[in-house]
Parts: C-alpha cells; structure tokens; sequence
C-alpha cells in the first residue's frame, strides 16, 4: 500500500484511496491526473481485492492504454494487468460485442470500417447515385447523427415532408451506407459503441462482474460514451473519472462538456477531488499558459500552483516565411542535440500543430537533416499504399464479404479484370443482393454465369483470385494437428501474388523502403500474435469471463480479426510501440494530448491556423492553444510567420497578441541567435536548476571550448554574456531540484 501511494501528493493519495463510489477528479494538465487513475487501479486490485476482469478503464487512445498498462504492470504484475479490461471506449466496446454481440445479432467475425473505408463506401454510394453531396460532409454528419442516436429510418421518415433535394439524396446515402455495412459485415466506430449501448442495455448480464469503472480525459467524452459509462457501471455504480473542462478540444466529435454536470445529477452522491499542483512545466511556462486560458471570460477561476521553478521565459517568434519557420525550427533541433549529445536526444523534441496539413515543410527540414521523426495524428503507416494492399488482403481473408477491400485487391497486381469489368460484377451481385465475393465464387466454382462479358483472361484472373482467397482462409482454420500463425499466413499472400516483384515494378525508385515497411508489418503482425498468445494484448478478449479463466485458444482466424481492428482502431499511431527510436515528434495538438516532452515548438500561431479559419468556437481554438503549451516541460517556442506562401500576410494569433499576454513571452526577431542552445545556457542563472538542467549547462560549457561543435559565442549569449562567467564563478552553486509536499527528494 505505501509503495503504492509513494511519489503522490495528499490530494492525489486521498483520491487514490478514496472510499467514494463516484468520484471526479478534475484538475488542470500535468496535475497528476493520469497519474492517479493509474494508482487508483492498482489500489483497487491490491487494496480493495477486486480481479482485474472486474474493472474497466477507459482511455483516449491505444497508446494511452498501453502507457497506463505499463505503470500499472510496475506496480502490480504481469498477471493482473494482463486481465484488465482496459483500452479506449471502441476497443472495449468490440471486446463485448466480439464476446456476446451474438445476442443481439451480430456475426462473431465482424470487421471494422475505419474513417477512410467509411470515407470510400459513402463516396461509391454518391459517385453511383450521382448525388451532389460533398463526401467528407456526409460523412461527418451520418457520424454526428449516429452520435444523436438518429437511425437511417428515422432519418428517412424526418426528411420525407421535406423539400429540400439534398435532405432526401442524403437520407439515401445515409440507408445505403447502412446497407452496405450491413452486407459486408462491417461495424464503423460509431456503431461500435451504439451496438455496445444496445447489447449492455437489452443484456444487463453481460456486464454483471462489472465492479469499477475508471475514464481518463473525460471531459472528452460524448453522449454515446457517457451512455455506455453508466451501463457498464450498473450494477455497482462505482465510477472515477479524471478531466480537465480547460482541455475540451473535441466538440466536433460530440464530445460534451456537459456530461461532467449530468454526471453528478446522475449520481447525487459523486465526490469532487480538486488537484493544484503542476508537477510537469516550468513555472514561466505554466504563467503563459495560465494568461492564454485565462481570457476566456465565461470560464471558472482555477488555481495552478508549479512545482517546479521559474525556468526560461517561452519564445514568441516572428520569422519571414512558413519555410524559414520550419529551418529555423529543425535548425535549433538539430544544433542543440549536436551540443548535448547524450543529454537531449531527438525523441524529447516535440512540433505541435494545429492542422497536420502544416507540417508539410517541416517534414521537408527534417528529412534534409536527416533527422529522424514519427508523425502522431497525422498520414498513418497504415495508410501507406503497399500497407493498405496488404491489410486489404488479409481483411478479404477474414471477410471475403467485405466487398471494398475485394474491389480494391481484385486486381493487384494485374491479373486482366480491368475496372470496366469489376465495376459491372459489383453492379450484378448489387442487384442480386449478393456480395461480391459470393458471385466470384460462385462464378469460379461454375455454379453462375456473369450477366455481362467477360474475358477469358479475366475470367482466369478471377478464378485465380477466388483460389488465393480461398487457400489462404484454409490456412486460418487448419485442421488440428496443424499451426498456422499470422506470420505464416501473411507471407503465403506476399509470395502467391510475388509483392515484392509487384513493388520493384511498379515503384523503382523507393520498392526497397516500401518493402520494409510490408516486413515491419509483418513484425507487427506476428509481435502482436506472441503478446496475445501470453495474454497480453491490448485488445485482449478475455471479458467478464468466470474466475477470470479463459479457456479460449486464440485460433489463427481470432488473431487475424484482433489484428486487424488493432488497425482499425489506432487512431494515431506511425509504428507500433516497441520500437523505440529516438525520433522528434511531430503532432497535431488535438493527438497530443495528455503527453509532455521537454521541449515544445508550436509553429504556426496565427489567426487562420489558430483559430482556424473554419472553427466557429473560438473558446475550443484558444483551449487548443492551451493545451499544446502546456505540454512543454522545460521550453516552450511558438513561432509565426511573417507571411504565407500564398495568401500574403499573417497576423499574430489573437489568443496572445495582447501586450498583457506578451509580458509571459520573451520576443526574439529575427537577428536573435540559436534560442534553444540560449536557453539551456542560462540555466544556470536560475534559483534552482534541476540536477538534469545543471548537466546539460556544464557539458554545454565544456563543449563551448571545444572546436569540434558547431558552437559560436555571440549566439548563445544573446543579450547577456554573463552566463558562463557566472558558471566559472564558485558563487553560483547548482540547487537541488526544488520539490514539494510529497515527492522523494
Ligand atoms: P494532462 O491533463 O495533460 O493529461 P495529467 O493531469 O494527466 O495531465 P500526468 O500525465 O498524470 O498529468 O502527470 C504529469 C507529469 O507529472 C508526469 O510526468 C507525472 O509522472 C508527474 N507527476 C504527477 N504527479 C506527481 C507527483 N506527485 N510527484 C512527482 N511527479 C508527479
Ligand atoms: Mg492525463
């Protein structure tokens, strides 16, 4: 138990062990609030006997739900944590759907359409109906009326009265896009957690082990969610969540802020814990960020007490253009890491955006640098084109039903099924109600004759197709003596359809890099498959199961469905976890949130990039602000071009234009010198440096005399050069870290 609250403050301990059934932890960012969720569920198993199986948490993202699982793994093991059921709101909500979705008519093997398979069915369905709706629009707005609870029927009656046309070619692409999900056995995230309501509400059973439920960033949450919240936590109504009203950045996705309110009308007896201190920025840091949010009017007055001291004043930068912005940017990465090698390193920069569409020229630095990074929220690795070839064959695998990936394979590489004939197979097994797959089948198998022409050659091509798919999926059931692991199965495909030849041929100049990446997919696959087969993996399935024993053997055909939703559901991630590189971050500002790294560069801050030019809450834009700086640890850089490429000149960003906000940023033009190498230096001129800042300024004095690094003395000095002599002067003694309340010195 004390090794368990070791390292929390007082509010954290009491929240940690509080008797409180229901409780909310609000607190403002880096006050340890994950922190606490994460001891709360330790004690919960340690403490309060509970069996992992029993308890739920909810996060935002899969990485968060693998960070968590380790911290929790190091306090309380392998076995427990292995059993929790603990992943974001959609993982969990497949985990119940995959175990008992039967009940309420769903096939076992269901796949996942993720955006971008929403995003290609909906822009089939408006291309054959020659609808005049923009895809992405309707999109965004079947989710936003699933998030309501609207049905395509009810929509359908609703829009009948009404004149408008695009009501009614939208209330028919909304039936259509339901149709085909349906036919091809797929569920989109917003069915996932509907279905889940529907399940948990019609069979309480399902969740009667249930005994506590924990979400982290709650304030994110939407109706949905908040509805699956109170069902899963019916019987014993014991609820934590942890959150931050100042972090809510995702109304466009429903999230509602309210459901923090109606949470406490919902459960009257809900205990409040409020947290104060700020255990990751600087003080000057958290001054900026506390002037930025505390503009917005409407908002309740909230203490933010640092814990740390004063550190360097953030950057505001002016520069000329976004591209010089971006070398100036990867020019103080590059320089300060030369400087301290071996004390900072790549992985603890960080460049957050506020669109991913930004960091087309910083990708470009970067790569000129030769600089290694990991995009968070933006293209992901499974977007790559020879990764979406891959998956799409294992996703026909699991699913011949699942007839956009068929179309998409059918004919990569060339077997001679040209569009034109796809296209009229696609009509005929519409008409027929039929899946594709069901027609190629039966077409190969001699039992049907296509209605239009076919080639003999195409024919052949498709005959060849069906008996790949067909081969492939035996070796996902093999009979009982055999193995098959994904690993086996996913190398079967590559050889039959010669992938690497295709990809030599197809793509000369970067087959080799586009290859490895098909390798790292099948490290992937198969590091995945062992984590499973030892019960460790974040879409584990082991539910409410008695005695939290599962007897199931994952066959070869559940790792290829758990593999692939594992794909469906990361939202952000470049590779998975595991590989541990040391890269620079770069991130949208929304994927980055409940993360820190020491060093923050928000390029950018304009009005038009933010607020956006199409947010209509500029609140919610000046709360992303608010949450971007406050994941810098130890410094913070925003910066904003002069001008833009092509739409002439920028204005600083309203949110810190006003010179009262100013006063929190240092303002440097563009004649001030390397800013990050500065700042290090003077750290040494703060009351307390940390044991960690004190290292970086000695090597960086060391260094400083030494020819072999890119260093030059009026740059670091900027306008004040009495750093290293106050560093050579005995008076200037390094302080401890300065600590408070509860963490070990
Ligand atoms: P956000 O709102 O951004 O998600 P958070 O409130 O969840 O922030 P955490 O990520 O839990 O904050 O904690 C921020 C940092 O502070 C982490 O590095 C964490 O380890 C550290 N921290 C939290 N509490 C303490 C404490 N009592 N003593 C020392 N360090 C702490
Ligand atoms: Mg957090």
């Amino acid at each position: 138990m004390d090794e368990l609250l070791n390292g929390l403050n007082a509010a954290q301990r009491s929240a940690v062990s509080s008797p409180a059934l229901v409780l909310q932890v609000l607190a403002p960012p880096g006050s340890g609030k994950t922190k606490t969720l994460t001891a709360r569920i330790a004690y919960l198993t340690t403490v309060e006997n509970l069996q992992p199986w029993n308890i739920i948490a909810c996060t935002f993202t899969l990485k968060a739900a693998r960070e968590m699982k380790e911290r929790i793994r190091g306090i309380v093991g392998d076995i427990v944590v292995n059993k929790l059921i603990l992943g974001t709101f959609h993982s969990v909500a497949r985990r119940f759907l995959v175990r008992y979705g039967q009940e309420i008519g769903i096939p076992k093997n269901f796949g996942i359409a993720d955006t971008s398979d929403s995003k290609a069915i909906i822009k089939r369905i408006i291309t054959r109906g020659d609808y005049r709706i923009d895809p992405s629009q309707a999109r965004s707005r079947i989710s936003g009326l699933k998030a309501k609870g609207t049905t395509a029927e009810q929509f359908s009656a609703t829009s009948a009265a009404s004149k408008k046309i695009d009501q009614h070619e939208f209330a028919c692409v909304y039936s259509e896009y339901e149709e085909t999900l349906k036919i091809s056995n797929q569920l989109d995230y917003d069915d996932l957690l509907l279905r889940c309501v529907e399940l948990l509400t019609k069979h309480p059973e399902c969740v009667s082990s249930i005994q506590a439920v924990l979400i982290d960033e709650y304030q994110d949450t939407n109706n949905i969610q908040y509805e699956m919240m109170t069902l899963l936590a019916r019987k014993m109504k014991r609820i934590t969540i942890v959150g931050d009203p100042d972090q809510s950045i995702y109304s466009f996705r429903s999230a509602e802020i309210k459901n923090l309110y109606r949470m406490r009308a919902a459960y009257p007896e809900t205990v409040v814990v409020n947290l104060e201190d700020n255990y990751r920025s600087s003080a000057c840091i958290i001054s900026s960020a506390k002037a930025v949010i505390e503009q917005d009017e409407n908002r309740p007055n909230k203490s933010l007490l640092p814990t740390h001291c004063a550190g360097e004043q953030p950057t505001l930068r002016h520069l000329a253009t976004a591209n010089v912005e971006a070398q100036w940017i990867v020019g103080e990465i590059d320089r300060s890491t030369k400087l301290c090698a071996g004390l900072l390193n790549f992985s603890d920069y960080a460049i957050l955006l506020r669109s991913a569409a930004l960091s087309l020229s910083i990708e470009r630095e970067l790569g000129n640098a030769g600089i290694p990074y990991r995009m968070v929220g933006g293209r992901r690795f499974f977007d790559r084109a020879e990764i979406k070839i891959v998956l799409d064959y294992l996703r026909v695998i699991n699913q011949p039903d699942h007839n956009d990936a068929l179309v998409r394979v059918i004919n990569v590489p060339s077997r001679k099924i040209g569009e034109p004939t796809v296209k009229k197979l696609l009509e005929e097994a519409e008409t027929s109600q039929m899946t594709l797959w069901k027609l190629v089948l039966d077409c190969a198998q001699g039992r049907r004759k296509p209605q239009c022409k076919i080639s003999t050659q195409a024919q052949k091509g498709i005959d060849t197709f069906v008996n790949l798919i067909l081969t492939s999926r035996m070796k996902l059931f093999p009979a009982e003596d055999e193995d098959c692991n994904l690993y086996e199965l996913i190398n079967h495909v590559l050889q039959k359809i010669s992938f690497e030849a295709y990809l030599k041929a197809t793509h000369k100049e970067n087959w080799r890099e586009r290859w490895e990446n098909v390798e790292e997919l099948i490290g992937q696959a198969t590091q995945m498959a062992t984590a499973a087969s030892k019960g460790d993996d974040t879409l584990e399935d082991a539910l409410p199961v008695v005695d939290g024993i599962d007897q199931r053997q994952d066959t070869a055909a559940d790792l290829l469905s758990k593999f692939l939703a594992n794909v469906a559901l990361s939202t952000e991630m470049e590779k998975e976890e595991g590989v541990e590189q040391q890269q620079v971050t770069i991130s949208t500002i929304h994927a980055a949130k409940g993360l820190e790294w020491p060093v923050v560069f928000i390029p950018a801050v304009y009005n038009g990039s933010i607020p956006h030019s199409r947010a209509e809450d500029h609140d919610e834009e000046r709360r992303l602000l608010y949450v971007g700086m406050t994941r810098a640890q130890g410094l913070l850089y925003l910066s904003c071009p002069v001008k833009q490429s092509s739409e002439g000149e920028t204005t600083l960003s309203q949110f810190i234009s006003s010179p009262r906000i100013q006063r929190f940023f240092s303002l440097r033009g563009p004649s001030f010198g390397c800013t990050v190498i500065g700042d290090l230096a003077r750290i040494l001129r703060r009351p307390c440096p940390s044991a960690r800042d004190v290292e970086i300024s000695r090597t960086l004095v060391e260094r400083f005399e030494d020819d072999r690094y890119p260093l030059n003395k009026d740059e670091i000095d900027g306008e004040d050069s009495s750093w290293s002599a106050n560093y050579a002067s005995s008076d200037v003694r390094p302080q401890p870290y300065k600590r408070r309340r509860t963490e070990p010195a």
